[in-house]
């Protein structure tokens, strides 16, 4: 199918990449139907174009009356498999329809992060480049933009729907257990996200995590030329290419290259932000971008919101912000990250993972574990006896438990290692929500 024009469509989910790829079909002269079970309330302003036929708040259509389904990360593939007779999520849609280069990112965390620090980077060194996925913005918005790179971030949900997809550079930071409830375990997780390999030929380039073992064997799964980063020692075959972290400096050897990248004004916290770096330096390199160039973009770089956030500082106790560490790596890279005992407010809605390795980090480092949401008992049987834990219930409540527990050079850290949808809409609101409460500690105190 070369063109989308006459050809029925159906877009399933209307989130804000459902919308986009309703818009881009029946721009295209494609007869779309856009669907969702949630009710016309539910979805608000679906501001679609007028020959966009939508059915909302019933039953989802039939995949088999249409000759494309467009299928929304939210949306499992038991709603269209066997039935639809082409899928392609949006992410399909955009790479056909992109005339540059694509680097695409996934991984289990940091692909946000890192998209933008590739955006960054290449800017820094004179190319023009988009950052587009999940990062507030659909893949489809860089379609005819004037560009030289684009750069996506795709979850597995996303691979999911994708078919001729072929990246120039397919990046995978780490592979660790969430979302188990949609894929049914780990190792049809990873078949997921192998499939940003699937079309890629040898002039491609596959940046890997050579220190994630679960990673590393995806080397297998492609035709790319494979480049890997290491967060500590350097590897003893450093093989097409490779990227280590040395004395506060990133080294890369790219053939018979070694450079050296300090990192010296990265306000960016954490190990795992290193590898992020390094995974960015290396993706870059492989389109050509001067690494040293490049990284001019690293200083003025700021973490994004609720990823190990600093907000407050507050009688000798700094309060960091890691909403966004919705699954126990993360929440154990966030108090990895951490070098002064912490009060760690964890807890929400539990995905069905495991959280006996979180509990390994934690024992050493947590003052106090202050529990909240529907996985506190699950976690509290995991910390047993080896982290102090108290239960909080609700955010508000752990905040003032937490301003009352740390003491003088502690750091209280929000990293729930849980979905936020238990209390609240998303991880933003849980991360605002932190932020009032530890605002709300300000203004009592200045009423006293
Ligand atoms: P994603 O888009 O994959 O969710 P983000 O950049 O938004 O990634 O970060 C998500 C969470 O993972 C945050 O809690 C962040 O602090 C943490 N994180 C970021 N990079 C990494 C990494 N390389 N390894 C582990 N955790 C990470």
């Amino acid at each position: 199918m070369e063109t989308l024009a006459n050809q029925r469509v159906l877009v399933l989910g209307l989130g804000v990449s459902g919308r986009s790829a309703a818009a881009f079909c029946s721009e295209r002269g494609a007869r779309v139907t856009a669907a969702d079970e949630r009710s016309a309330d539910a979805l608000g302003p679906l501001d679609l174009p007028a020959s966009v036929a939508t059915v909302v708040g019933v039953e989802l259509p039939d995949p088999a009356s249409f000759d494309l389904v467009v299928p929304s990360p939210g949306v499992p593939p038991s709603r269209y498999a066997g039935r639809a007779r082409r899928v392609w999520g949006d992410v399909e849609l955009a790479a056909r329809n992109l005339a540059v280069p694509i680097v695409a990112v996934t991984g289990t965390n940091g692909k946000s992060t890192t998209v933008l620090l590739i955006e960054a980077m290449l800017r820094a060194a004179g190319l023009r480049a988009e950052a587009a996925g999940n990062v507030g913005r659909p893949a489809l918005e860089l379609v005819g933009r004037p560009l030289d790179v684009a750069v996506l971030e795709v979850s597995s949900f996303q691979l999911e729907a994708v078919d001729a997809f072929r990246p120039r550079v397919a990046v995978v930071l780490n592979l660790a257990p969430d979302h188990l409830d949609r894929h049914g375990d780990l190792a049809a997780y990873r078949d997921a996200k192998a499939r940003i390999f699937a079309n890629q030929e040898p002039d491609d380039v596959a940046v890997l995590n050579g220190a994630d073992p679960a990673v590393d064997t995806l080397a297998s799964r492609t035709r790319a030329r494979v480049l890997r980063f290491h967060r500590d020692a350097p590897p003893a075959e450093p093989g097409a290419g490779c990227a280590w972290f040395d004395s506060g400096a990133i080294c890369l050897r790219l053939g018979d290259e070694l450079s050296r990248v300090p990192l010296d004004g990265l306000s960016l916290p954490g190990l795992h932000n290193v590898e992020n770096v390094m995974a960015a330096l290396l993706a870059v390199s492989a389109l050509g971008a001067d690494p040293a160039r490049a990284a001019r973009a690293l200083p003025d770089f700021e973490a994004l919101p609720h990823r190990a956030e600093a907000i407050a500082s507050r009688e000798g106790v700094d309060w960091i912000d890691d909403s966004k560490a919705t699954n126990p790596h993360a929440a154990g890279r966030a108090l990895e990250g951490c070098d002064r005992p912490v009060v760690w407010i964890a807890g929400g809605r539990d995905k069905g993972l495991d959280y006996d390795s979180l509990a390994e980090v934690a024992c050493d480092r947590v003052r106090e574990a202050i529990l909240i949401g529907e996985a506190a008992p699950k976690l509290a049987q995991a910390l047993d006896r080896r982290v102090p834990c108290s239960d909080a219930g609700s955010l508000a409540e752990a905040v003032a438990r937490a301003a009352h527990v740390a003491r003088d050079g502690d750091v209280v850290l929000l990293a729930p290692a849980c979905a936020s949808q238990d209390q609240f809409e998303n991880f933003e609101d849980r991360g605002r929500a932190f932020r009032e409460a530890v605002a709300q500690l300000d203004a009592e105190e200045a009423s006293q």
